[in-house]
């Protein structure tokens, strides 16, 4: 909203007083659009170059709790944050510190400072247990999710019975720490606090509505999938529909670097996916966006960072292998197949 507003100010300057009121309309039409409008995939739109950084604060889907799904997200030399999941937080804060990835920030900082804002994917456990822990001593965060997400946070957590109400609805007394705020599915949001929109489509993921986000600040975006199952049956079109949705911003080479999961490794019978993928899955997924964007070598530099690895207790390195081996087989996509540990830090253009 700086930026916008930056945009402004020079319209103002070199406007001709006969045009004047004709202007002031477009300004205060500028100044709405924010919360209406659709997320833009022209190059123009854009106010001034940038890229995303991003830190993974938590990797797996399991079984070690401190290294859950969560990934820190932020424009590059600007620290204010988001959070996409955040299954686990504070530990991960430490890994990535110790691995002198956060930037030069301090844990403290950057919880209690630079993350201004959590999307949700899902309510699930391991999506949210490291929020709902911190928002003990780390209050004023806005809670972004479509509104199944909020509704399950609200009823199932936040009650007094499971957890303190720290939101700012549901069961009296609130005490307000976390601020929910419900998505319309398609339209980019302004993040609070921070020079990110964010864009939520919804996900099927086992019976669950879950999400996808298009993080965008500046000519840069990253989109950040939570749990999902693969097309057919059980997961009706919505990974087709997402794909629909972001192949414009790959064409505009916005789009450079997707979050999305491989729960499991290959083979594995479809019902016993219980809503996740696999590397087999993940890679004909992508052959559809590939198709959606419709030219050749279509995801030709875009990263692929593949989370919610179910890693054996123990038997993380053998079975990281065999994922990344597995993933192989769509080296002809283009794809950089990366599968992240705690702290890895990116910079996405
Ligand atoms: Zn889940």
């Amino acid at each position: 909203m700086i930026r916008r507003a930056s945009i402004v100010t020079n319209a103002r300057i070199s406007v001709r007083p006969k045009r004047l009121w004709r202007t002031a309309g477009l300004l205060l039409l500028l100044s709405l659009l924010p919360l209406v409008r659709a997320p833009d995939a022209s190059a123009s739109a854009a106010a001034s170059p940038s890229g995303l950084e991003i830190v993974a604060l938590g990797v797996r889907g399991g079984i070690v709790d401190g290294d859950l799904s969560a990934f820190l997200i932020h424009p590059s030399g600007d620290f204010r944050s988001l959070m996409c999941d955040a299954g686990t937080l504070g530990n991960g804060l430490l890994v990535a510190t110790k691995r002198g990835n956060l930037g030069g920030r301090t844990p403290d900082q950057t919880l209690g400072s630079d993350i201004k804002a959590f999307l949700i994917t899902h309510a699930h456990l391991d999506h949210v247990a490291g929020m709902l822990i911190a928002a003990t001593d780390y209050p004023g965060k806005a809670v972004y999710a479509l509104p199944s997400t909020n509704e399950v946070l609200g009823e199932d957590y936040l009650n007094w019975a499971a957890w303190p109400n720290f939101s700012d609805r549901g069961k009296a007394p609130r005490l307000g720490s976390l601020h929910l705020r419900d998505m319309a599915p398609g339209v980019a949001t302004p993040v609070a606090g921070t020079a990110m929109t964010a864009t939520a489509w919804p996900l099927e993921h086992g019976g669950v509505q879950s999400t996808a986000f298009l993080v965008q600040a500046g000519n840069s975006a990253v989109a950040c999938l939570g749990d999902h199952g693969p097309d057919g049956a059980s997961g009706g079109e919505r990974g087709h529909q997402l794909w629909r949705a972001l192949a414009p911003f790959v064409r505009s080479g916005q789009l450079r670097t997707i979050i999305t999961e491989a729960s499991y490794s290959d083979p594995r019978p479809e019902s016993q996916l219980f809503g996740h993928m696999t590397p087999k899955y993940l890679i004909a997924s992508l052959r559809d966006l590939a198709e959606e964007v419709g030219r050749p070598n279509a995801l030709l530099g875009v990263t692929v960072i593949v989370s919610h690895v179910k890693y054996p207790v123990g038997g993380e390195a053998a079975y990281r292998k065999l994922i990344l081996r597995q993933l192989g087989d769509g080296r002809d996509l283009g794809v950089r197949f990366i599968v992240p540990e705690q702290g890895d830090r990116w910079s996405s253009p």
